[in-house]
């Protein structure tokens, strides 16, 4: 299921990203590790065995495809669908496999409820409520509708109970995510009233890191777990000193030459050389989903030390500059992402050079071969 045929290759540092989990468990209190898209380009079923490994009981991905191969290959583990059922498939799949799907409208809440009588039995679901983000959810406005539904329908019981935060990893305001926060909180309360029996879910990555007061019953974390700081470059990047990146991506060095004053490199000559230079051809391009958009502001890690991209990159090819590397060879790895020593390049850089945020940069190198260590 990755790129076929190219050189680039990923190493994912699983004792990593087990440490991060363990961080995170001793901020939180019960955190639902988010292994959505393929656990953000790090692979869904080795992330997930190696932190039920650590101890995780409870898993959050986004389709129910996802959770259906997660439940089949994966650790025992109670499995949350965060898109909820979208095809007709996926309502008979969730019932089936005991997943615990997403639900945010009335039209969900009946299909599943009939998905559960069809099979005889009772499916288990997670109320989304919409307090801020705008996207998919009920409103506070719609719990008396959908109370009287659900007791309508004795098929279905929610046993869960979420909602996301659209800016907990500003910190300069923490003020629309404490609203809601508070608006979550008025929602439990009137749902509990009603007699439902829910685990409480709202913090994401940064809340777990930053807001203490919304940790409800359990957490889910996502970025933080893969290592990138949800906080890096604010006041608040302390909290997320002691995550560790978990992806090393690198290709290989395919050519090693000069480039005399005047000579361009790459298409459209955007960098002409001002003085005699080395570079060096890296096997690595927009089609192995490092970002053309890097063509003269990215830098990979060449012999620990770093090498400005030179020129457009190209589709499987990009030049670098290679001064600060005089023995760097042919057949040599160049570092995309990580790499050895004190000058490997964070997700949050090559996000910032990108004009995108290391989640991006997760999923779409990620889609590379991988290794694991
Ligand atoms: C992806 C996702 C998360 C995880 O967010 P991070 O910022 O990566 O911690 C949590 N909840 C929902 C609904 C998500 O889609």
């Amino acid at each position: 299921m990755s790129i076929p045929w190219n050189k680039t290759r990923v190493r994912v540092d699983l004792s990593r990203i087990r440490a991060n989990y363990r961080l995170l468990a001793g901020s939180g209190s019960g955190v639902v590790p988010v292994v959505k898209a393929d656990a953000y380009g790090h692979g869904l079923l080795p992330v997930a065995k190696a932190l039920a490994e650590e101890g995780a009981d409870t898993f959050a991905v986004g389709t129910v495809e996802e959770a259906v191969a997660l439940a089949s290959q994966g650790p025992a583990a109670r499995i949350l669908a965060l898109l909820g059922p979208i095809d007709a498939e996926d309502y008979d799949a969730a019932v089936r496999h005991k997943i615990i799907p997403f639900v945010g409208n009335l039209d969900q809440i009946e299909r599943l409820a009939q998905a559960a009588q069809r099979q005889g039995c009772i499916a288990e679901a997670c109320l989304k409520f919409d307090t801020g983000m705008s996207r998919l959810g009920f409103s506070d406005a719609d719990l008396p509708a959908l109370l009287e539904r659900l007791a309508r329908l004795p098929s279905i019981r929610p046993v869960w109970a979420c909602s996301h935060l659209a800016t907990a990893d500003d910190d300069a305001d923490a003020s629309f995510a404490l609203a809601q926060g508070a608006c979550f909180g008025r929602i439990l309360e009137q749902l509990r009233a009603a007699g439902c029996r829910l685990v409480g879910c709202l913090a994401n990555s940064a809340a777990i890191l930053a807001h203490k007061t919304l940790h409800f019953d359990a957490q889910r974390a996502g970025i933080a777990l893969y290592g990138a700081n949800p906080f890096h470059g604010t006041t608040l990047a302390h909290l997320g000193e002691g995550l560790a990146p978990a992806m090393d991506v690198c290709a290989p060095v395919v050519e090693v030459r000069e480039l005399a004053p005047g000579q361009g490199v790459s298409y459209g000559r955007t960098f002409i050389a001002e003085r005699p230079l080395r570079v060096a051809i890296v096997a690595v391009g927009y089609a192995d989903a490092y970002s053309r958009g890097l063509s003269n502001k990215g830098a990979m890690l060449l012999g620990g030390r770093r090498a400005k991209v030179l020129g457009r990159v190209c589709m499987q090819l990009t030049a670098v500059d290679a001064s600060q590397a005089p023995d760097c060879k042919p057949g040599d790895r160049a570092h995309l992402l990580g790499g050895p020593g004190p000058q490997a390049i964070r997700p949050e850089e090559l996000a910032a050079w990108w004009g995108t945020i290391p989640y991006e940069v997760f999923c779409l190198l990620g889609l590379n071969e991988r290794q694991y260590v």
